[in-house]
């Protein structure tokens, strides 16, 4: 077991305490990395540069750690068990890394938890310590990590290995939480920030869409529970695909309110949003390209089959609001017209096969500059979304 405790140290100076204990390490000295990307965005991110500082101790006394290169360090050759003490700045408002204020905690395992080397398969164990500082609200903890313990102060959770480990993202906050079965599989939405979300509706609306997707592949459902994270902003957007949860981030005016009773362009994108976050249980977290079954965590991690898997959760994303019953056949093909519109305008279909524009995406529809935007329209429509979600 490895044991994990992470605590909000300071939440105005955005800093995440972690404590790592290992009881076994390498003799010869043991090596801990921090993933360089996180699956979902591709994207090489460098999270390493977070940590503002780390220290090695084993039986109280302190050992040397020395940094191999920008996201491995190696500590001292020792036969006892070793603790890691390491701060992380978190204040990246994106569904990607880490955020922490008086308002919000949230992270993702791959900005703050580092790796054993050599120990991808040993179980691990994750202690949350609810922030000793003053925060606003009633902070509740909301992440599809197997829960073990509740304390007053705190919550244990645990996870198979490593990969799982930082495939569960966390909030706490004071967020609105509803929950719904489907199936009997017990699904939940939590949404943290000001809002005033119509939420029978939301539910409802939801439900149609999730039953949608279970049907679509067959009934099969791969998770035990589903949380779909959402914070709401006065502009952003995003989502990112988790094996059993979302994080999403919205404008508020994009979630449904009593007083507009009609589908919005606004909820449409939300729900699409929802729609393209939750396919993607089954279409890459459980089907996925040979490439990604064993991720290398510290580099790209090519594969000529996005387009498969982006673009056919793009395409059913919309899709499946019509065929849910939640947009008219004119409200979906307007949508669709537009998106047709788009990839007509560009030329980047001339440019680059589809596998090509996937093999590249690590360096061109993730990271545009001023030539990127022709490239993402590529042959079909809806590829172009990529870069959306
Ligand atoms: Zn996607």
């Amino acid at each position: 077991m490895i044991y994990y405790q992470i605590t909000p140290k300071n939440v105005n100076a955005h800093i995440f305490e972690v404590q790592l204990t290992l009881d076994n390490p390498n003799p010869l000295g043991q090596v801990f990395s921090l993933p360089n990307w996180i699956p979902g965005s591709y994207l090489v991110r460098d999270f390493s540069k977070h940590i503002v500082s780390i220290q090695a101790s084993s039986n109280s006394k302190s050992m040397a750690i020395k940094k191999l290169n920008k996201n491995h360090w190696i500590v001292q050759s020792c036969k006892q068990k070793i603790t890691l003490i390491y701060e992380v700045y978190a204040y990246d408002l994106s569904v990607r890394c880490a955020y922490l204020t008086n308002q919000r905690a949230f992270f993702n395992g791959s900005s703050v938890f580092l790796k054993a080397v050599d120990f991808d398969d040993t179980p691990c164990e994750v202690t949350i310590n609810y922030p000793t500082d003053s925060v606003l609200g009633q902070w509740s903890c909301a992440t599809t990590l197997m829960p073990k313990e509740k304390r007053q102060n705190s919550e244990i959770y645990s996870a198979k290995n490593y990969q799982d480990l930082i495939d569960h993202p966390v909030e706490m906050a004071d967020f609105t939480r509803f929950e719904f079965n489907i199936e009997d599989t017990p699904h939940a939405m939590t949404i943290t920030g000001e809002h005033n979300t119509d939420i029978a509706r939301l539910q409802a609306d939801l439900q149609r869409i999730c039953q949608h997707h279970i049907d679509f592949f067959g009934g099969n459902i791969p998770f035990d529970n589903y949380l779909f994270l959402t914070l709401a902003t006065t502009k952003d957007y995003g989502g990112l695909e988790h094996k059993k949860s979302t994080s999403l981030i919205c404008a508020r005016k994009e979630l449904p309110t009593t007083d507009k009773p009609n589908i919005t362009p606004e909820y449409t994108r939300f729900l699409a949003l929802c729609s393209h976050e939750y396919f993607h249980a089954w279409w890459i977290k459980t089907i996925k390209p040979a490439s990604f079954h064993q991720l290398n965590m510290s580099r790209e991690n090519y594969t000529e089959q996005l387009w498969i898997f982006e673009g056919f959760t793009s395409y059913y994303d919309e899709l499946a609001l019509l065929r849910a019953e939640l947009l008219s056949v004119e409200q979906y093909l307007t949508l669709f017209a537009q998106t047709i519109s788009k990839v007509q305008m560009g030329t980047g279909r001339y440019k680059q096969s589809l596998a090509e524009s996937s093999f590249d995406a690590w360096t061109k529809f993730y990271q545009q500059d001023e030539n990127a935007p022709m490239l993402l329209l590529v042959t079909t429509p809806k590829v172009q979304y990529w870069l959306s979600y």
